[in-house]
């Protein structure tokens, strides 16, 4: 069994119910559960401006799937989304990157674990602080530590992740 964290992230077409119904599917992928998951957060686009604000939230999940199969089952609730790649850091329905697997490092041209941008970003690091605090990057600094040191003036609190009346 395998710890992964999983950054997810949206901005077209309802984002809010897109990711607590995104949090039921990774529930249910093969041999995985949600362990536990942040609250809702809104922030401000990186990359280009003229597009809406993103929902964002993290997962850390509980896997027997490798982190490459992990990413495949990834990418195909992505394509249920109906994501279309547009632009680079553009708008999209559905994004969900792995942060963290266990204490692995991978270089892969399809999969960077840990995710390149992490550590820079406060869509990222405010939801993951909230469930992880005392999680440590493989070169041991702490999620808390990086979360205190962001930049995260764009991020703000959106609601629970889950909604009255929505059945997981
Ligand atoms: P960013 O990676 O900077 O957050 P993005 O999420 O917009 O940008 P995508 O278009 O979603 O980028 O993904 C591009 C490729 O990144 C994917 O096809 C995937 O193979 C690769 N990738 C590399 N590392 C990871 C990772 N840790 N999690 C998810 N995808 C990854
Ligand atoms: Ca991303
Ligand atoms: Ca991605």
């Amino acid at each position: 069994m395998s710890r992964a964290w999983i950054g997810l992230g949206g901005n077209l077409d309802e984002p809010a119910t897109r990711l607590r119904r995104t949090l039921a599917r990774l529930d249910q992928l093969p041999d995985t559960r949600v362990i536990r998951h942040s609250a809702l957060y809104g922030s401000r686009p990186v990359g280009p401006a003229d597009q809406p604000d993103f929902i964002n939230a993290a997962a850390e999940l509980e896997t027997e799937l490798t982190p490459l199969t992990l990413l495949d089952e990834l990418q195909r609730l992505e394509n249920e989304a109906g994501r279309v790649r547009t632009r680079h850091w553009g708008e999209r329905t559905l994004d969900l990157d792995i942060l963290l697997f266990d204490d692995r490092v991978v270089h892969e041209t399809r999969l960077r674990i840990p995710h390149p941008e992490l550590e820079h970003r406060g869509f990222v690091l405010v939801p993951l602080a909230e469930i992880a605090p005392a999680l440590c990057l493989p070169d041991g600094r702490r999620v808390d530590h990086l979360r205190a040191a962001c930049d995260a003036t764009a991020v703000w609190y959106h609601g629970p992740a889950e909604a009255e009346g929505e059945s997981h």
